[in-house]
């Protein structure tokens, strides 16, 4: 039976749900406080993948999923996604980083099984005329990973969601909802609460005990004025995570930091976080670039479900929670919308 459902949170997460809901013939309306995919969802890396740094944790299902949603965009949004090569450099033809992330690109390719993009390859060089990197790199290790041009898929989910006759309802903050289907005193068979790293703070305004706890972590990137070819993805200075370097539109995207916040209100993003990623970019490159090249910048917070482990470590898997008729998402990527969408589905 077609359902009234009141969706709260239009990021990627409460768009995909409600255009998945709508083809069911569900009547579905989206809250949203500022606008669509303004906020988490507008200050991603751009990466449409399972997340090849994820596979040193064991997170094997995580990247599963991320690896068929892949090919979901990919398929669904030609125009607006595309396969992008990433190459890894090292200073040794042979070392033991060098041998951990061939086998880590073959497992990444095999869990991909069909939807892999293209084969993986080691070289003596990569041409790249806009950045030229130290000799001391010999050898390179490529892959390939979904990319997006985030604005015009945005654009292209929103007519989608106009067409499907979602009812849109921007500058709406919602302050109130219970779990028996009132929103703001309007009711409707099931709600969802899909907003971001906003959840916990919101279920606990209204009474609801979360059942999961957040981790805030801010991330940062850097818009370069340089067109680039393909991606680069290199250790930051500080070793302990991975940096990208990637096309953007006829930019390169530099990023990202993790750094641990209190909440997610309007991130920004620090002197300490342009430093380490211009120190690093440079620490590969023959010649620097400088801070000058910087067109912009824009932060985010990632609302990472709290474990045991350090957050540099932290799953980017999600979870559902369910009260009655409201079902609240913790956690995702961008990628894996579609995945979190099909359990709302099927939950509904
Ligand atoms: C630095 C960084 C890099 C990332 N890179 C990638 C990547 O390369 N690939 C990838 O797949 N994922 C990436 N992610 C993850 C991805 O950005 C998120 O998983 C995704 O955007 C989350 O979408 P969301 O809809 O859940 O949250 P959001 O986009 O934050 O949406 C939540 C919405 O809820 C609204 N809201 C909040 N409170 C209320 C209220 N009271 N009433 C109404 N509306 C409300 C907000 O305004 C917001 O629009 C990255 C994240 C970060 C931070």
């Amino acid at each position: 039976m077609n359902k009234k459902i009141g969706i709260i949170g239009g990021g990627i997460t409460g768009l995909i749900v409600g255009i998945f809901l709508a083809k069911e013939g569900h009547k579905v309306s989206i809250f949203e406080k500022n606008t669509l995919l303004s906020e988490t969802s507008s200050k991603t890396t751009k990466l449409l993948h399972g997340g090849l740094r994820y596979l040193e944790n064991f997170h094997f299902n995580e990247v599963k999923n991320g690896l068929n949603d892949r090919s979901w965009w990919l398929e669904n949004f030609p125009k607006q996604t595309r396969k992008l090569k990433i190459a890894i450099p090292f200073k040794n033809k042979f070392s033991l980083a060098l041998i951990k992330s061939f086998l880590g690109i073959k497992l990444y390719e095999f869990l991909a099984g069909s939807n892999n993009l293209d084969k993986s390859s080691i070289s003596k060089q990569i041409k790249n005329d806009q950045f030229v990197l130290k000799d001391d790199y010999k050898t390179y290790l490529s892959f390939f990973d979904g990319s997006m041009d985030d604005d015009s898929l945005g654009r292209e989910l929103i007519s989608l969601a106009k067409e499907l006759n979602i009812e849109i309802l921007e500058y709406n903050e919602v302050k109130n909802f219970d779990t028996k289907g009132t929103i703001d005193k309007n009711h409707f068979d099931k709600i969802i609460l899909a907003v971001g790293p906003w959840s916990k703070i919101l279920l606990e305004q209204n009474n609801i005990k979360s059942q999961k706890d957040i981790d805030y972590i801010k991330g940062s990137h850097l818009i370069i004025n340089r067109k680039s070819e393909f991606g680069l993805m290199f250790s930051g200075v500080c070793k302990s995570r991975y940096i990208f370097a990637l096309p953007y539109q006829d930019y390169t995207l530099l990023g990202t930091t993790e750094e641990k916040v209190s909440h997610p209100e309007l991130p920004e993003i620090s002197k300490n976080e342009i430093k380490y990623l211009i120190d690093s970019f440079n620490h590969i490159l023959k010649k620097s670039i400088s801070k000058k090249e910087i067109i912009s910048s824009y932060s985010g917070v990632r609302p990472l479900i709290k474990s045991k482990d350090n957050f540099h470590k932290s799953s980017r898997d999600f979870f559902i929670q369910k009260n009655d008729s409201l079902l609240t998402i913790f956690g995702g990527k961008w990628t894996t919308s579609p995945t979190i969408a099909r359990k709302i589905v099927t939950m509904i």
